[in-house]
């Protein structure tokens, strides 16, 4: 008998069970993928080279000239002509060319010019002794050992050609990139605009760091946990304010954030409860609602929107629900806002052998909290969404995908934090 399989089975309760509308959950590369095409690179800016560090390359940037823009030596000892150097050889010193400024000098086979280490190389030179391996006497040296050709010289261009592309659009700048730039004459350099950003903790029962705790409340460590994770990925904090799980106080500080942020992160009041009125606020505020609810754990009731120019993420209150959707979905659009290249968007991935057995028998990609060190992850804590102990310890995150377990020694993908 054939069988329609796409056809619903009909319930026997169908009719007297009452309609339960259950929105749908986005994946986690739907939801990421849909956020980034809202993502616009902000304009860039001229930075001094120290404080290009960390930011992304706004163009590509080509060598000025040629590196070492001269011949010179790498070391401190003698220019000589290499063929001239038979062990035993004696060579008369005929000058002295230090690092600096370029005497022109010139010499002969038989001859030897005292160099020090950066000092352009004398013409009709064509290698350099090392001091430590000449015997010298007053006015001349005796060679010990044999010199091949082109020695201790350091080549024009041998290090960068002139027009050689030095930094690529996109791409991080580091310290060592910095020197580079330096090196090639630049004093600024041109980089993605700086996010400004705005954080809302929304809870009644959240106090402020310092103040005395009352029965049944916490402290607010998610607006500290969001003000450093956007500050190490150099976003400018503009604003970061709490409020209570009051719809007109909510909507009245997403409006104050909007004008003036080009990301807006919201924690608490994301879920499904009587007090979770971030999305009716937003909706009040004129902001436009593109997802909620992705398959990711911790952190489904994520939700993301827009408003002008201004990107709103909406994130759960439970804090590795936060830090978890934050290093997944907010980082990469924040990467792409301030000029990231595509492959800098998502945290590095690794594979590392797990020192623990670990199962994931629902239908959301997990992600487990623990130390990845000498290549062997190991869980840290426990792994609920409160629980910011662990998180605390943790330098790594291991995916466990839907339906899976992983034993003990098994490799697995585990995701770098910064
Ligand atoms: P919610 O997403 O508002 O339902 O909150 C989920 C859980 O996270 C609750 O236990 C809250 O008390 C807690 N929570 C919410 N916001 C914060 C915050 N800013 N800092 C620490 N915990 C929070
Ligand atoms: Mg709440």
């Amino acid at each position: 008998m054939l069988v329609n399989q796409t056809a619903p089975i009909p319930s026997p309760h169908a009719t007297t069970r009452p309609k339960i509308s259950r929105p749908s959950v986005i994946s986690q590369d739907e939801a990421l993928r849909r956020i980034l095409a809202h993502v616009q690179p902000l304009s860039p800016r001229a930075v001094e080279l120290w404080q290009a560090v960390g930011s992304f390359a706004a163009e590509d940037v080509s060598a000025r000239f040629a590196s070492p823009p001269f011949d010179n030596s790498a070391m401190d000892g003698y220019a000589v002509v290499a063929s001239f150097c038979t062990p035993g050889a004696r060579l008369r010193i005929v000058g002295e060319q230090p690092a600096g400024l370029d005497r022109g000098l010139r010499m002969a086979a038989g001859e030897a010019i005292r160099i020090l280490t950066g000092a352009p190389l004398p013409v009709g030179a064509d290698a350099v002794v090392m001091q430590e391996d000449v015997r010298s006497e007053e006015t001349e040296i005796v060679i010990n050992e044999r010199v091949e050709e082109g020695e201790f010289i350091r080549r024009r261009g041998g290090d960068v050609a002139e027009g050689q592309k030095i930094l690529s659009r996109g791409e991080r700048i580091t310290a060592q990139i910095a020197a580079l730039l330096a090196a090639q004459g630049f004093a600024e350099t041109n980089v993605g605009g700086a996010a400004r950003a705005t954080i809302i903790s929304t809870g009644d029962e959240l106090a402020p760091a310092g103040a005395a705790l009352q029965p049944g409340q916490i402290y607010d460590s998610n607006s500290v946990l969001l003000h450093a994770l956007l500050t190490n990925c150099r976003a400018q904090i503009i604003r970061a304010e709490h409020c209570p799980d009051r719809a007109a106080e909510i909507e009245a500080a997403i409006r104050r954030a909007l004008d003036s942020s080009d990301i807006l992160i919201l924690t608490g009041g994301v879920s499904v409860g009587a007090r979770d009125l971030v999305k009716p606020a937003l909706t009040a505020a004129g902001a436009t609602l593109d997802l909620w609810r992705v398959a990711v754990k911790p952190g489904k009731p994520f939700l993301f929107g827009r408003a002008a120019q201004c990107l709103i993420f909406g994130l759960p209150g439970n804090p590795v629900s936060a830090f978890v959707t934050f290093q997944l979905l907010v980082r990469p659009a924040l990467m792409k806002l301030m000029g990231a290249a595509e492959h800098h968007l998502l945290l590095p991935v690794v594979t590392a052998a797990i020192a623990d057995a670990a199962s994931n028998p629902g239908d959301r990609p997990h992600y487990l909290r623990g130390i990845l060190r000498d290549g062997i992850f190991t869980l840290g804590g426990r792994q609920e969404s409160h629980a910011l102990f662990g998180l605390s310890r943790a330098n790594a995150l291991l995916q466990v995908q839907p339906r899976t377990t992983l034993a003990a020694g098994a490799s697995a993908s585990v995701l770098l934090l910064d």
